[in-house]
């Protein structure tokens, strides 16, 4: 099931688009996006991970990085789950932000689409 959600940073006030973690109820198999930094672009969209060489979704750039494995908390903390497609998986922690480097960007639900 293709569940959305929004990255914003609480230290530069970025917010992203609705990106997208997995793909629709017929195209899952080809199609299985999930959040990435685009360091082109600066900003955070989705990427496919059916495909060799994933493309940001906003600029098509190839200089896309993952958002997972989640950051590793220094408090060892395990985050709570945001969002999921298999075995990728969005948590509640601190992430890269694309725009100001900090570890300061959160991912909030969005909504649901099969
Ligand atoms: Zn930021
Ligand atoms: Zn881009």
């Amino acid at each position: 099931m293709a569940h959305s959600v929004y990255g914003a940073c609480a230290a530069c006030g970025y917010e992203s688009g609705e990106v997208w973690v997995g793909g629709g109820r017929h195209t899952f198999k080809t199609n299985e996006p999930f959040p990435a930094m685009c360091s082109h672009c600066h900003c955070v969209c989705d990427i496919n991970l059916k495909v060799d060489v994933p493309v940001c979704s906003l600029c098509g750039s190839t200089q896309v990085s993952l958002y997972f494995p989640p950051p590793s908390d220094p408090g060892g903390r395990k985050g709570q789950e945001v969002a999921r497609t298999f075995d990728h998986y969005i948590t509640d922690q601190d992430y890269a932000c694309p725009r100001c480097g900090r570890a300061a960007l959160k991912f909030r639900d969005g909504r649901l689409a099969c």
